[in-house]
């Protein structure tokens, strides 16, 4: 009952003296009545959220992969969708808003400190850069009104006395959706934008690439071992560090293939103990996987200049690329593809202020250099394959992808938008494993004890 009406109420029912007469209750999901009672039920339900992201900021510290989707997949709808009943409810979740900056980001990322223009960045969907955790004190007024607005239709017909039009709430719901949709971009755009201005130069460079090439919708991908899509707390944690420009941690002093001091770029481009190659032929492969269920007319490292041809050009190895693919750009024509994983972000490319476009438009081009001409003899076409360490991708690689997507979509009667999305998350997370070997991986080899000539044994059993 409302305010002032108790009497009233005691009066109606005074033939049940068992029923209680209460001013607020649960009702849909949400709460009404009055508002000292509305205020305590979502505290309640905001002081069990507490705990519930305290509990995940535990398990986070182990496997963060995990704690993050459970996070913004599924934890954070639940007060978004209490928002969406109860107005004015912003306030209230001053609390929740703390232990998820203090404590959920700082366990998840394990990283204490954070820029307030990084805390901004965050709050962003993946497509912006951000990782999806919403403010909820920032959300929920935005929420209500949108909820408020689409359902004005159903409050009319409960008020008045016309029937609801069914087929017409519908199409106005999904109008005003559709609105706010569009609203909401252009305001994500603006915030992204601002936030950007924010960052330190590097960090703006990694994250505007990200956004521009779509790397991080790896981000929003279940964890499935089915489909390779879970990886170590570590890998995890890497590929966020090196997505936002924050140096890995825990890594070791000294680099043990060459002896230098051991770093992040050091890391990425030390040649030593192969890890570099392991991990571009890791990439190669899933490359071509993904050719091979396109097109089926694949061939691996097709020689396209001979040993012979090439020392008449001073070069020492026949000139092979990594893949070639029939029919992709041009029926019955071939393509050779070449890939490659730089670190364009390295101190010396720093140094010389080179952006992270033109490393990849250089590298891009230096392929080109050396495998057009030798291509276009066999009447073949080139097509270079260029990634950066974090995940962007050069134009022409951007290019295939959306072709093999095509492709495959055709090919099993899936939607676009699913398929490519699906390529990219592939391909980003041969990626991440790829560069895990660089930076994680050992560059020593094995010392054999010598058992291939029995000399080992003599001394496995000396005393
Ligand atoms: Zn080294």
């Amino acid at each position: 009952m409302k305010e002032g009406k108790e009497e009233r109420a005691r009066e109606v029912f005074a033939e049940y003296p068992d029923l209680e007469i209460v001013s607020h209750h649960r009702f849909l999901g949400g709460c009404v009545g009055a508002s000292a009672g509305v205020e305590a039920y979502v505290r309640k339900k905001v002081a069990t959220w507490v705990e519930c992201v305290r509990h995940l900021a535990r398990a986070a510290e182990k496997f963060p992969q995990s704690a993050y989707v459970a996070f913004t997949m599924s934890l954070q709808s639940e007060w978004k969708f209490l928002q969406r009943l109860i107005p004015g409810s912003s306030a209230w979740f001053g609390e929740l808003n703390d232990v998820i900056k203090r404590e959920f980001i700082p366990a998840l990322l394990a990283r204490r400190q954070f820029s307030e223009a990084e805390m901004e960045l965050f709050e962003l969907p993946v497509r912006w850069g951000g990782l999806g955790i919403l403010d909820p004190t920032k959300a929920a007024q935005s929420s209500y009104e949108l909820s408020f607005s689409a359902t004005s239709m159903v409050r009319e017909a409960i008020l008045g006395d016309e029937p609801l039009d069914v087929p017409g709430h519908r199409a106005y719901y999904a109008g005003q959706q559709r609105k706010r949709r569009a609203e909401g971009e252009a305001e994500l755009k603006a915030r992204y934008e601002e936030v950007l201005s924010k960052l330190r130069p590097e960090q703006r460079q990694k994250v505007q690439g990200q956004v521009d090439s779509k790397g991080m919708s790896w981000m929003s991908v279940v964890p499935r071992a089915k489909e390779s899509f879970d990886l170590s707390a570590q890998q995890w944690r890497d590929r966020v560090h090196l997505q936002y420009g924050w140096d890995l941690q825990g890594l070791p002093e000294k680099c043990d293939g060459c002896g230098k001091r051991f770093s992040t770029d050091h890391a990425l481009v030390c040649l030593k103990g192969g890890l570099i190659g392991w991990g571009h032929n890791q990439f190669r492969d899933v490359m071509g996987e993904f050719s091979r269920a396109a097109w089926n007319n694949c061939g691996w490292e097709p020689v396209v200049r001979e040993a012979s041809e090439r020392a008449r050009d001073g070069g020492s190895d026949g000139l092979r690329a990594d893949f070639v693919v029939r029919g992709v750009w041009e029926p019955d024509r071939d393509c050779l593809f070449d890939t490659r994983i730089i670190h364009a972000g390295s101190p010396g490319r720093a140094a010389q202020h080179i952006s992270y476009q033109n490393a990849l438009n250089t590298s891009a081009r230096e392929k080109v250099k050396l495998y057009k001409a030798a291509a276009e003899e066999r009447r073949a076409t080139f097509c270079p394959l260029i990634v950066t360490v974090e995940g962007i991708a050069h134009q022409s690689l951007q290019a295939f992808l959306r072709r093999i997507a095509a492709r495959l979509a055709a090919k099993w009667h899936k939607p676009l938008s699913t398929v490519t999305n699906w390529v990219r998350v592939r391909l980003q997370f041969a990626l991440i494993k790829a560069v895990d070997l660089r930076t994680r991986g050992s560059r020593k080899r094995w010392r054999s004890s010598g058992f291939e000539d029995g000399e080992g044994i003599a001394t496995l059993f000396q005393r």
